[in-house]
């Protein structure tokens, strides 16, 4: 099996354009699943037909305050390490938002005024888009600031018995990408020919590169005029696997919700080339 994360430093660079694509090329001939794990805006099922099987909420527990029971003695707010507790003259306040459900505070109350509720953060929903393709989606539910859980959980699902794995992974450099491509076998790092497109590439690399993760990158609109992506190739080692070009048609079909790779066959091959790429580049 081989995992592999589709990446940008930003959003909007064509991600979910490549993993899509690649999972679906893929399939014609593996079988494949597709994992969306940009769970604060997931977008690759408005690209299939999916009939969903399974849905599971994703919990974590939450600190309940029994307020005869607690002290006040602060020290809960004092280990919670996220700011997810203030102390004031009614006792102790818990913000949900914050809270990412460690146990520590309940673990250090002296008078076990603590106790733990769960709390929905999000849900997993998982599917087929055809015999050969699976798909899984982690949704975080809006006002939540940390997707990190339910991509954990998400990733529990990986089809052990896939061929290919193609994860969606949230956009940027923070935990959330960490947690999307921790154990992946390979990276796609997809960015735009621009300055701001290479400052982006440069923070993306730098975690695959912490990480240990081989990785290449793709230029999605590609268009003459900048040369900074290429020489940064150069420079890193770190090779251009594709580069696709500023196209009308390709944005058309992306607005549209289809698969460029579906529309104009010659890009199926090209998919399927990039992936012999990815095979040696991974070993
Ligand atoms: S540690 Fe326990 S007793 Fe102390 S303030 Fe927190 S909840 Fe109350
Ligand atoms: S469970 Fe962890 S994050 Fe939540 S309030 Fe307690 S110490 Fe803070």
């Amino acid at each position: 099996m081989l995992k592999i994360a589709i990446l940008s430093g930003k959003g909007g660079t064509g991600k979910t354009t490549v993993a899509t694509n690649l999972a679906w090329v893929l399939s014609k001939h593996l079988k494949v699943q597709l994992l969306d794990a940009d769970v604060e805006e997931p977008d690759t099922h408005l690209f299939f037909p999916i009939r969903f099987s399974y849905e599971e909420s994703v919990n974590i527990l939450k600190p309940v305050i029994d307020k005869d029971v607690c002290i006040n003695c602060g020290e809960c707010v004092k280990v919670c390490q996220f700011g997810a507790m203030i102390s004031f003259s009614g006792g102790i306040y818990v913000f949900d938002s914050l809270c990412k459900g460690c146990g520590a505070c309940k673990m250090v109350c002296p008078t076990n005024a603590i106790d733990e509720v769960p709390r929905s953060i999000g849900k997993i929903r998982l599917g087929d888009i055809s015999s050969s393709l699976k798909y899984g989606m982690g949704i975080l539910n809006i006002g939540e600031l940390s997707g990190v859980e339910v991509i954990r959980q998400l990733k529990r699902y990986i089809d052990e018995s896939a061929d290919v794995v193609v994860i969606d992974a949230p956009p940027g450099t923070s935990c959330p990408v960490v947690e999307s491509i921790r154990g992946m076998d390979f990276t796609i790092l997809v960015t735009e020919p621009t300055p701001f497109g290479l400052s982006d590439l440069k923070m993306a690399v730098e975690v695959v590169r912490e990480m240990e993760i081989p990785s290449a990158i793709i230029v999605n609109r590609y268009d003459v005029g900048f040369d900074g992506i290429e020489e940064f190739s150069k420079q890193t080692g770190i090779p251009i696997l594709n580069r696709i070009p500023f196209s009308k048609e390709i944005a058309t079909l992306y607005s549209e919700g289809r698969l460029f790779t579906r529309d104009i066959p010659k890009w199926r091959m090209i998919f399927e080339e990039m992936f012999d790429k990815i095979k040696v580049i991974a070993k």
